[in-house]
C-alpha cells in the first residue's frame, strides 16, 4: 500500500469497512496478515499493527494454492498448476487463429479425429498391449484370412470339435472314431491322431521343428507360423504349415460328413494349393534405382520462396517448426524457428506452414513460392482431402494464402530443405514459443 502513515492506515481502514458493509462479509483479523518491505523501520511495522489489529507476517505463502507475492508473479510460481507435460500438449493443440471458431469435440486418439475402434481398444488397455496379449505373429502372417481365423480359434480352444461340441451339452460322441480312447481335441485331430502321422512325414518339417510335436497346441502352433525357414520350393515353411493344418481339418470334416477315408493325395493337395497362394502372393520386381540431383532451386524474378518444416519426435512428442524466407537471388529474407510443444507430425508440418505464410505477409509479399515436401499437405491445404482434426489449420492456411497475388505450392524433396532444417538444430535446446531471424544465422552464410 506504499508508503505507511496514519492517513493511509486510515484510508485502508475505511476502504476494508466499506467493503465489509457492501458485500455483507467480515474480515478475519485473527486469520489476516500484514507485510512490509524490507526497508521498513521496526517502529512503523509495530504503529501499522496496532492501527489494524493485524500481525505481522514476512511470508504470505498461498491462498487456494496461489502463491501470494509482493513481487511481480513469474511464470514459474505457477507451474505448479499444470504440469510440464500438459502445458506442452496445450501448447501442441491445433487453435485456429479465428477466435471465433467454437470448441468441437474430437476423438484425440486417432490421426483423423474419427472414433476407430483399434484406438478406442488401445485406451483399454491403457495403450499397452503386453507381447504375450499382441496376435501380431498370427494376423500378419503370410496365410489366407479364414486360415488365420481358423487358427486363432483352435488357439483359443474354440474350435467345434466333437470333444467341445459334448462339452457345450450337445448329444454327441466326443471321442475320435479311429482312437474310440482319445477325445476328438484340437491337438488331437492336428497331429496326435495315428491317422495324421504319414501326412506330417510327407509334408517336409524342418528338422528344427520337428521337436515342437510334443510342445503344447498353442506353442506347437506358434513356432510353426513363425517359421520363416525355407521348405518345399523355397516356400517359408510357416506358410505351408497354416495350409496344412487348414487342409487337415477340412479333410477330418469331410470324413465325418461323407465318411471318406483320409484323402491319400492330401499332401500333394495341401503343397499345390500353399504354392499357388504363395505365387499369387509374389512382389512385382523392384523398379530400378533412379538416381535424382535435389537442390534448392531459386524462385523467378518478383517471386519469393518458403522453405518449412515441421517435425515431431515420435507419433506424439515434442515437436519443432522452422521455416525460411528467401528471394529470386537466394538471398535470405526472413526464418523462424518454433517449439510447438507435444503434438503429431501433420499438426507440426502445419504450425510450420501457417507460421510461414503469417511472416511471408508480414514481410508484404505477394508472389510466392512454397516449397512442400510432405504430400499430404498439399492435398490438405490446396486440395479437397479433410480431416477433422486438422481443420482449423487447414483453414488457417487457406485463408492466409488469399491474401497473395500468386501463391504457387510445389513439391519438393526433403534434402532441398536443408536450411530450414539447419534452424532447428540452432534452436534445438531454446524453450521461446517463437523465434525469428531477420537476418542469417552465421552458421548458414
Ligand atoms: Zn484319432
Amino acid at each position: 500500500m506504499g508508503t505507511t502513515s496514519l492517513a493511509m492506515i486510515s484510508a485502508v481502514k475505511s476502504v476494508l469497512h466499506s467493503f465489509c458493509l457492501e458485500s455483507g462479509m467480515k474480515i478475519n483479523l485473527e486469520k489476516s496478515k500484514l507485510i512490509f518491505s524490507t526497508n521498513t523501520s521496526i517502529n512503523h511495522c509495530q504503529q501499522t499493527c496496532l492501527a489494524f489489529k493485524i500481525q505481522e507476517t514476512d511470508n504470505l505463502e498461498k491462498k487456494l494454492a496461489f502463491p501470494i507475492a509482493l513481487s511481480p508473479r513469474k511464470e514459474k510460481d505457477f507451474t505448479f498448476v499444470v504440469d510440464k507435460d500438459l502445458r506442452q500438449s496445450i501448447q501442441g493443440l491445433p487453435i485456429s487463429l479465428n477466435q471465433d471458431i467454437p470448441d468441437a469435440i474430437i476423438w484425440g486418439l486417432s490421426h483423423d479425429g474419427q472414433l476407430n475402434t483399434k484406438s478406442a481398444y488401445l485406451l483399454h488397455f491403457d495403450h499397452q498391449i503386453s507381447p504375450e496379449d499382441s496376435w501380431d505373429w498370427l494376423w500378419k502372417c503370410l496365410t489366407l484370412p479364414c486360415i488365420c481365423y481358423f487358427t486363432w480359434l483352435c488357439h483359443k480352444e474354440r474350435l467345434p470339435t466333437t470333444s467341445l461340441l459334448a462339452q457345450r451339452g450337445l448329444l454327441i460322441a466326443p471321442h475320435c472314431l479311429r482312437c474310440p480312447s482319445e477325445l476328438k481335441t484340437v491337438d488331437h485331430i492336428l497331429w496326435s491322431c495315428p491317422t495324421t502321422h504319414s501326412f506330417w512325414q510327407h509334408m517336409q518339417i524342418p528338422p528344427s521343428k520337428l521337436g515342437t510335436l510334443t510342445a503344447p497346441i498353442k506353442d506347437w502352433l506358434s513356432y510353426n507360423i513363425a517359421s520363416s525357414q525355407a521348405s518345399y520350393l523355397h516356400i517359408p515353411w510357416g506358410v505351408l504349415f497354416t495350409f496344412a493344418i487348414w487342409h487337415l481339418w477340412k479333410n477330418k470334416n469331410s470324413q465325418v460328413f461323407s465318411t471318406k477315408a483320409l484323402q491319400s493325395s492330401l499332401v500333394d493337395f495341401t503343397i499345390q494349393a500353399t504354392v499357388e497362394y504363395y505365387a499369387s502372393q509374389a512382389k512385382p520386381p523392384r523398379k530400378p534405382h533412379l538416381t535424382i540431383q535435389v537442390y534448392w532451386e531459386a524462385p523467378p524474378d518478383g517471386y519469393y520462396k518458403l522453405n518449412f518444416d515441421g517435425c515431431s519426435k515420435g507419433n506424439s512428442g515434442i515437436a519443432r517448426a522452422r521455416g525460411l524466407i528467401r528471394d529470386s537471388l537466394g538471398r535470405w529474407v526472413r526464418g523462424f524457428y518454433m517449439n510447438l510443444g507435444r503434438t503429431t507430425s501433420p499438426i507440426a508440418e502445419l504450425k510450420a506452414l501457417r507460421q510461414g505464410l503469417i511472416m511471408v505477409k508480414e514481410c508484404g509479399i505477394s508472389n510466392l513460392i512454397v516449397d512442400i515436401d510432405a504430400k499430404l499437405i498439399l492435398s490438405w491445404v490446396w486440395g479437397n482431402s479433410s480431416n477433422t482434426v486438422l481443420t482449423n489449420l487447414i483453414d488457417d492456411c487457406k485463408g492466409l494464402y488469399r491474401h497473395f497475388d500468386a501463391i504457387i505450392p510445389k513439391h519438393t524433396y526433403r534434402e532441398a530443405n536443408k536450411c530450414a532444417d539447419h534452424l532447428a538444430n540452432l534452436r534445438a535446446n531454446q524453450p521461446n514459443f517463437l523465434v525469428t531471424f531477420p537476418l542469417s544465422p552465421p552458421s548458414i552464410r
